[in-house]
Order: C-alpha cells, then structure tokens, then sequence
C-alpha cells in the first residue's frame, strides 16, 4: 500500500500527515492523537453521522424534527445507508436528549440517540 497523504481533522491545528498503513508508520503529526488518527482514517475511516429525525403525533401526523447522531463513529462507507434507515423512522414525543431513536443501527453496535429534548 502507498503512502496516503491525510488531514488530521483531531484538532484544529490540522496536521498534515503521511500515513503508510501496511508499515504502520505516521509522519508529520505533532502528538500520538494524530498517529492513531492516520492509521485509522488509513484502514477503517470512521464518521459521527449527525441528522435529523422526523417526529409525528400519534396519528402519525407530522409534528417537527428532532437532532439525532450515532453515539460513536460509525464505518463512513455506511453513512449513506445509516442516512436512509433514520429517514424512514417516525419517532413520537416526548423524546429525551440520549434517547435510543434506533439501536444497533446497521448492525454496528452503534445506536442513533436523541441530541435534545423535544417534551
Ligand atoms: S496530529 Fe495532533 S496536533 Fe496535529 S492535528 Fe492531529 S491531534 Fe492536532
């Protein structure tokens, strides 16, 4: 595997790194986070997917959207599927800020939780 040029999007400094995965081997990061962060963008990049979900009263009539995000990354090639599974969800009041809007999504491990309260 060649050596991959990424951003280390860790913190806003924004290290400019060379990452050659299959030796294990990270330049240009200024601390370990950047290090971990190569490796990992290199062989199993990783994405908080952030959205929203529709909320509707009992009838099912359309009431608001509510903010949702996985509680950790998720693998970012199934951002797009994750997006298509909370847009077909209706979720019904009151939600709490950490409600589960749907577990395990994808079978990742990974739920989708309310980010705030909507009573
Ligand atoms: S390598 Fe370290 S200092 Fe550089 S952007 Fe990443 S976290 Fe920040």
């Amino acid at each position: 595997m060649s050596v991959q040029h990424i951003t280390c999007i860790v913190c806003p400094r924004g290290c400019a790194l060379e990452v050659d995965a299959q030796a294990g081997t990270v330049t240009g990061n200024s601390c370990k986070r950047g290090a971990e962060y190569g490796i990992a963008e290199a062989t199993n990049p990783t994405r908080t997917l952030t959205t929203t979900v529709r909320v509707v009263d009992e009838n099912g009539e359309p009431l608001d959207v509510a903010p949702v995000r996985t509680a950790a990354p998720i693998p970012k090639g199934s951002l797009f599927d994750a997006m298509k599974v909370v847009d077909a969800v209706r979720a019904v009041k009151p939600i709490r800020r950490g409600d589960v809007i749907v577990p395990n999504i994808l079978n990742t491990g990974v739920d989708v939780i309310a980010t705030r309260d909507l009573l």
